[in-house]
């Protein structure tokens, strides 16, 4: 079985669910979301709650300009910030999925900067990845170069934040 089968899931998911190849743990750091067994990529590890709310909030995602899912206190709420993440939001779906194969032990990260246009809790990201962009305080305060970077992985909403600050081509 490959990961979670999301098509057999109801349209409006209650409560978040997640792959069986993943847990929640408890690290020296904090908690986290790590592989119990290998996962391929494009497997979904967790299908998220249907459940929103209209600002942001510490363990919010941003899905649209006043459409966050909310904290539920589910797995999802403990999936940390990587700059170079193993996991990516799927917003037509809202799961998270793997980005690239992943092994046991292997951390489900995910990049808030993909998704989120003004955090409300900032941070010092100290992932240690070649491209760590530091301040973690969503894609508004990132430099353009830094949002040129990050296009491809970013969410259809920040697309449009994007192309709307943008010089016209006129
Ligand atoms: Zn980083």
């Amino acid at each position: 079985m490959a990961g979670v089968e999301i098509e057999e899931w109801a349209a409006a998911r209650p409560r978040s669910q997640a792959s069986p190849k993943i847990e929640l743990r408890t690290a020296a750091l904090g908690r986290g979301v790590f592989a119990t067994e290998a996962v391929a990529a494009g497997e979904v590890l967790i299908a998220l709650a249907h459940v929103f709310v209209a600002a942001a909030e510490q363990y919010t995602i941003q899905i649209d300009e006043d459409r966050h899912q909310a904290g539920t206190g589910e797995i999802d709420d403990f999936l940390n910030h990587c700059c170079e993440p193993s996991a990516a939001l799927d917003v037509e779906r809202l799961c998270f999925v793997a980005v690239r194969p992943l092994a046991p032990g292997d951390e489900i990260t995910f990049n808030y900067l993909t998704s989120e246009w003004d955090m409300a809790e900032a941070f010092t990201c100290r992932c240690g990845a070649d491209r760590c962009f530091g301040n973690i305080r969503g894609f508004r305060h990132l430099s353009r170069a830094q949002q040129d970077s990050l296009a491809p992985s970013i969410t259809p909403f920040l697309r449009r934040k994007r192309a709307s600050g943008l010089p016209s081509a006129a």
